[in-house]
């Protein structure tokens, strides 16, 4: 047994975080892990084929030609090690099908033919949940009335299906998306949903008729139909173009914002481009719908338009789930300029990667996509999509020349876009770009950005001292969770991956009442003990739940830490024990032990668990030094407070000394 020091950590707090509330019960949450076996639901979409223990197949979440996509049925869990994505079954489904936790976990549940039991719900709930069901339910049907009759009514054909065709769409196009017609005439489509039994109520809530005192009428009479789908496919909201000249009637005419249709979260083609934004790592960003429906039939399907609305950063958001690259193509017109520099801060603000392409003056992406096959398009696109400050420079040089002037305006500029990126790394780069691109010192612009960056805080600060003041009056709302950089992230981990995997194997023994009786003592509860005696926490409030679950069944034989944690329904610890099993660096070490090379970990346990306590320690000693150096050069002017400090140093420093020398005497090798 090591011999153990006690470090006070009395201003670290362990505090716990919130609990998740599954809207499925833990019975069923249970049955449903125990029948989604990892290979068999993973098969279901990659091929795999066995290599050892383990499977392998291409990854479905990167593009890639040599596999590195893996399956561990003894674990339960994938792992890709060339994009990082990994997790249990509901994770798989989650990512592949782009569903949330609940969602993936009915979908397995129909998979395995499991009757999902919810929790209650209150009558508020149901009832807006009922509500908002029925009006999708009353918009899918719309959908396959205004399909049908584009297809098998007279005027439908020759109207309808005459223009489609003029825009030479192919029918396999017209019908992936859906397109419909809706007859002409005051009411004849609300009068056929009201035969079939859709009430009144569900087709006035979603905008499909329109009601008044007294008349009603069809919203889209006359129109084209587009139905725009949510991101799991179904049909909320239409937009409709007028196949009439006159010149009162707006050519497009939206669905009205309603509870299951937000303008702004919604996406156009993001149902039928999701695959492919993941698979190619990048989403296209167009205007309108026919420009998505024309690239999708020149072979361009990771394609999507923020349709009838400017680009909002919930949009963003939204293809930020698929991938962090986005390259924006507008019309080269004056609004097409105007909307691409507005989007570029939207997206850079998103901590995304933005390229821009302007098509030719006079062209649409509609129209550009036909003039040319679908590879000599994907050249194009590739060839003369430019990054973000190059367009800029190009855009706002053009008229301005060496005029020192709108030199320094244009530089003003794209710094302030360098600004709103989150990542310091990738803000170095855009400056790195920009001085070789402008002709000026990196240093200069450094210093601008930091300005900039200077006065976003201090106008925060400010917003936030008068909200504060504002709040002082108002009831206090819940404090938010604070995102702390965590410096001992790697051992904290360390010690979760060993706790993981050995949590009961007996490693140590120790005297017990009398000589002759001994206690054995698991990796578990010495870990556990060494941290509980130091009161060592960790900054990061997932890592300290995740101590705390395995403090709680440290008496707990039935408790398998591995299956527990993998099939938590907080996704969070979830996510995390998956990485941490899947770590597979450890395996290949080789292990020094009495001069002679041993092949496991397992075999080195009684030197390796308390080797790892120890640097953990050492970790959290180092930062509380480091801390409190800082503390005292901030106490400058308090004398008192200074050598109260110092002493706390001197102290610490001597424990630093201690451990480094147990650490160095053990005779373990990595
Ligand atoms: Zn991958």
């Amino acid at each position: 047994m090591p011999h153990r020091i006690l470090i006070n950590t009395s201003n670290l707090n362990g505090a716990i975080f919130p609990t998740f509330v599954p809207m499925i019960d833990q019975a069923t949450i249970d049955r449903i892990m125990d029948a989604a076996e990892i290979s068999d639901v993973v098969s279901e979409f990659v091929t795999l084929k066995r290599r050892g223990v383990n499977m392998l197949g291409l990854c479905p979440f990167h593009n890639e030609k040599t596999p590195s996509f893996i399956v561990s049925p003894a674990k339960g869990i994938f792992k890709c090690f060339g994009c990082g994505k990994g997790g249990n079954s509901v994770n798989f489904i989650m990512e592949h099908e782009s569903l949330s936790y609940p969602e993936a976990l009915k979908w397995l549940a129909k998979k395995y033919h499991i009757d999902v039991q919810e929790s209650e719900e209150t009558e508020a709930q149901k009832q807006l949940k009922d509500e908002r069901e029925s009006m999708m339910i009353a918009s899918a049907f719309a959908q396959k009335y205004f399909t049908r009759y584009l297809w098998e009514e007279n005027e439908g054909r020759t109207i309808g299906l005459s223009y489609i065709r003029e825009r030479e769409l192919r029918d396999n196009i017209v019908k992936k998306f859906e397109l419909g017609y809706c007859p002409d005439g005051k009411d004849t489509f609300t009068q056929a949903a009201q035969l079939q039994g859709y009430q009144m109520e569900f087709l006035e809530k979603t905008g499909l008729t329109i009601k008044r005192d007294d008349w009603v009428r069809d919203r889209f009479a006359g129109r084209v139909i587009f139905p725009i789908h949510n991101v799991a496919g179904r049909v909320i909201a239409f937009g409709g173009r007028t196949l009439k000249k006159d010149k009162n009637t707006a050519k497009y005419l939206n669905s009205p914002e309603s509870d299951i249709y937000h303008k702004s979260r919604v996406l156009y083609g993001i149902f039928q481009a999701k695959r492919e934004i993941t698979r190619q790592d990048k989403c296209y960003l167009v205007e309108g719908y026919t420009d998505v429906i024309a690239f999708h039939q020149a072979g361009i399907e990771n394609v999507v338009a923020s349709s009838g609305t400017a680009l909002t950063p919930d949009q963003i958001r939204l293809i930020k789930r698929f991938s962090p690259n986005i390259t924006i193509i507008y019309d080269g017109d004056e609004a097409g300029i105007k909307a691409s520099l507005r989007g570029i801060d939207l997206v850079l603000e998103e901590g995304m990667n933005v390229k821009v392409l302007l098509l030719p003056q006079g062209e649409d992406p509609d129209s550009f996509s036909r003039s040319m096959s679908s590879t000599q398009l994907q050249e194009y696109i590739e060839a003369n999509q430019t990054d973000f400050i190059r367009f800029k420079t190009k855009l706002l040089l053009e008229n301005s020349e060496n005029d020192p002037v709108s030199k320094a305006r244009l530089i003003s500029n794209i710094v302030r876009s360098i600004s709103v990126v989150p990542d310091a790394i990738t803000r170095s780069m855009y400056i790195k770009e920009c001085s070789s691109l402008m002709d000026v010192g990196e240093d200069i612009l450094y210093t601008e950005i930091r300005k900039l960056m200077q006065k976003e805080s201090d106008d925060l600060r400010r917003k936030e001292y008068r909200d504060q003041t504002a709040r002082k009056l108002a009831p206090q709302p819940v404090q938010e969770q604070k995102v702390i950089k965590n410096l001992c992230e790697i051992e904290e981990r360390e010690i979760l991956r060993i706790l993981l995997k050995y949590f009961h194997t007996e490693v140590f023994e120790e005297e017990g009442e009398t000589p002759e009786e001994t206690i054995s003592i698991s990796v578990g509860r010495f870990v556990i003990e060494e941290i509980e005696n130091d009161g060592l926490y960790s900054d990061n409030e997932l890592i300290n739940k995740f101590v705390d679950l395995f403090r709680e069944n440290l008496d707990n034989p039935q408790f398998k830490p591995s299956q527990f944690f993998i099939n938590h329904s907080d996704q969070q610890l979830c996510q995390l024990a998956s990485d941490l099993m899947s770590e597979k660096y450890v395996e290949s070490k080789r292990w020094k032990k009495g001069g002679a090379f041993v092949e496991s970990e397992d075999e080195v346990l009684d030197l390796l668990v308390p080797k790892i306590v120890q640097e953990y320690k050492l970790r959290k000693v180092k930062n509380m030094l480091s801390d409190l150096e800082k503390g005292i050069q901030l106490a400058s002017d308090d004398m008192e407070k200074v050598l109260n400090l110092q002493n706390q140093y001197i102290n610490l420093k001597k424990v630093e000394k201690h451990l480094s020398i147990q650490l160095g005497n053990r005779t373990i090798t990595r």
